[in-house]
Formats: structure tokens, C-alpha cells, sequence
């Protein structure tokens, strides 16, 4: 993940200086969120690259399209910034040098689409909704995803930009994977899915996930975001979170459908977020070594976010406002 001064000063840089977010702490969201009578519609997703992406949704949205359109364009943008190096073109490769990316999308209807280890294809969570649109079926992997790709006119591309291919080869220099890469010094680098939740104007919620996972993994690996209840869920009764970080930690724990029932039952999307950090924190034994983070949004549009370490931060578009937020962590202080 690019730093915050660094996404400062490429935003400045484009000229697009109404992108830049205020950026406030999880404390002040708390009172910020409570003072509003009228929450809805609300686009959050995770990291700097939320904030453009929330942008995009919100574009959609007032220009009146759907809430799956608004959460699928969102994404496109991080897919498409050949400068991200966790998403799409440009995402960092496996071990063997290989782009290979994960997506999901889910609509208010409680459909659900998902493409796993996908090659060559920038957007990969418009292949995901395809599935969901066009298909009897959840999810498609690989060599199958692609063609079902190709077939339906997608175009395949290079993913592998000169400066992922430049990282790709320092990792094969110092990287040790035996039998997890050795990354505990840096829980927040080597990944950063872009998932984004959207609550429209009606109340009717739909989410999108998508990333090239984490880098250097064992070729094959696929981690939470395309398996549906894990890196994504959304119940348009009740809300909806995704997930970001060590997809292994998340996956063991269904952690998106897990915030997404203890809505269900009762509790604020923070207040949920909270339990399923926790319930990583005890089940997992290493879960100190590594990131997570959730987000999560209810129907009303309140949001909340947590994650295991610090580090991680999310964009909040509500009110008028694009905001980035700090997300307060279980355990204060990075090791
Ligand atoms: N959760 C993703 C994965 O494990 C990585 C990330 O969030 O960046 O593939």
C-alpha cells in the first residue's frame, strides 16, 4: 500500500485536489456518525484507493445507476491505476512471477458472483458479475474463469507492470516461504484488497471485492476475497462487511458473514467488527503476526471498522463528505 503522503502528493499531482480527503481518526468518526439523523446512501471501502473509488460509486449513483453498478464501477478504478500494486494491472505477483487476482460482488437480491485465480484480465470484478448475471453458478476459477472471459469479450493484457516485475525479483532474493512467507515486520505491505460496501438513497446495499492478493504467494493460492461470506457478504435486511489482510485468518473464520450476523443479532457495525477481530484473536494462534481488517455498513448506513493491528484505514463518503479515516485496532501498538 502506497503511504498517505505519498497518495497525498500522486492525487495532488493529477490535479485532482478535491480528491484529497480529510483524514481523521476513528475516534472522531464515532461523534462525527452520531450526530447525523440521515446516513444513507454511504459508499466505504477499504484504504487510500477507497477514496477514488467512492468517488466513482457516488458518480454513479447520482447519475442514477444501481447500486451493483455503483460498487462495480467503484472498483474499476484501483483495478485499472497501473500504479496500485494490490489490485488488477500492476497487482503484485505470486512467487512465480504471475498476476493472478481474486474478486467477488453481491447485489440486494442476495445474488453473489466470484472469480478466483484469474489471469490477464484487468477487471476481474466485472468477470465476477457476469457470473453473478449470466450464470447458474458462484464462482469460476482460473483457466475457466478466463475463457468464460474471453468468450464474453473481455480482452486479455499483460498485468505484470516493470515495477511489479522489479519488486517480484527483489522477493525472490530475500523472501523465505517455509511454509508462510516471513512478513511479520510488515503486517501492512505485500497486499491491500480494495472492498467497498454502498447503502443507496432506498436502503438497498450491495458490495464489491477485488484484489491480486497477497504478494508472492504459492502459485494457485487463493485467499478470502472471492469466497463469498469470508472476504464479502452482504444481506440487504441487514447489512453488510468485507474484509482485508491475511485472507487465511479471515477464511477460517468466515469473517464477513460473521460481522454480517452479529448485525443481524443486535449489534452496531462496530460493535461487529469488533467481535470478529476478536474471534480471530482467539482462534488463530499466530493472528499477532498479521493483519485484518473489516469494514462493515447496516442498513440505516452506520458504519464501523477494526482491524487486528494498526496500520489499516478505510474511505467513508457520506453527508457530502470523502473522508479517510484511521481505523482504531486491537492491540494499540505495532510489535
Ligand atoms: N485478503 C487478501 C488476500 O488474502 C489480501 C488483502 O487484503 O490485501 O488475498
Amino acid at each position: 500500500m502506497i503511504n498517505r503522503r505519498k497518495f497525498i502528493e500522486k492525487v495532488a499531482a493529477a490535479g485532482a485536489l478535491s480528491l484529497i480527503p480529510n483524514i481523521i481518526s476513528a475516534r472522531n468518526v464515532t461523534a462525527l456518525q452520531q450526530s447525523e439523523t440521515n446516513n444513507i446512501p454511504v459508499i466505504i471501502s477499504t484504504w487510500n484507493h477507497g477514496i477514488e473509488a467512492n468517488e466513482a460509486a457516488l458518480n454513479v449513483l447520482k447519475q442514477g445507476g444501481s447500486i451493483v453498478d455503483a460498487v462495480e464501477q467503484g472498483v474499476w478504478v484501483p483495478e485499472s491505476d497501473p500504479e496500485n500494486m494490490s489490485v488488477g494491472l500492476g497487482g503484485f505477483p505470486d512467487r512465480d512471477g504471475h498476476v493472478t487476482l481474486d474478486a467477488s460482488i453481491m447485489g440486494p437480491d442476495g445474488n453473489a458472483g466470484s472469480v478466483c485465480f484469474l489471469e490477464h484480465i484487468v477487471h476481474p470484478i466485472s468477470v465476477a458479475r457476469l457470473v453473478m448475471d449470466s450464470t447458474p453458478h458462484v464462482m469460476l476459477s482460473g483457466e475457466g474463469a478466463l475463457q468464460f472471459a474471453l468468450v464474453n469479450g473481455f480482452e486479455m493484457q499483460n498485468l505484470l507492470t516493470p515495477e511489479a516485475k522489479k519488486w517480484w525479483k527483489e522477493e525472490l532474493n530475500k523472501s523465505k516461504y517455509n511454509p508462510k512467507p516471513n512478513w511479520e515486520n510488515e503486517p501492512n505491505e505485500h497486499h491491500d484488497t480494495i472492498g467497498l460496501l454502498a447503502v443507496d438513497s432506498n436502503g438497498d446495499i450491495a458490495g464489491a471485492c477485488t484484489t491480486s492478493g497477497l504478494g508472492f504467494k504459492m502459485r494457485g493460492r487463493v485467499g478470502d476475497s472471492p469466497i463469498i461470506g469470508a472476504g464479502l457478504f452482504v444481506d440487504n435486511d441487514v447489512g453488510a462487511a468485507t474484509a482485508t489482510g491475511l485472507g487465511e485468518m479471515v477464511m477460517k473464520t468466515l469473517g464477513s458473514f460473521l460481522v454480517v450476523e452479529f448485525m443481524r443479532n443486535g449489534k452496531t457495525p462496530q460493535q461487529a467488527v469488533e467481535e470478529a477481530i476478536k474471534r480471530i484473536i482467539n482462534k488463530v494462534p499466530d493472528h499477532k503476526k498479521y493483519q485484518v481488517g473489516f469494514i462493515a455498513v447496516n442498513k440505516q448506513g452506520q458504519t464501523g471498522a477494526f482491524s487486528i493491528l494498526p496500520g489499516f484505514n478505510y474511505a467513508l463518503c457520506q453527508n457530502g463528505q470523502n473522508i479517510l479515516i484511521d481505523s482504531n485496532s486491537y492491540y494499540p501498538q505495532q510489535r
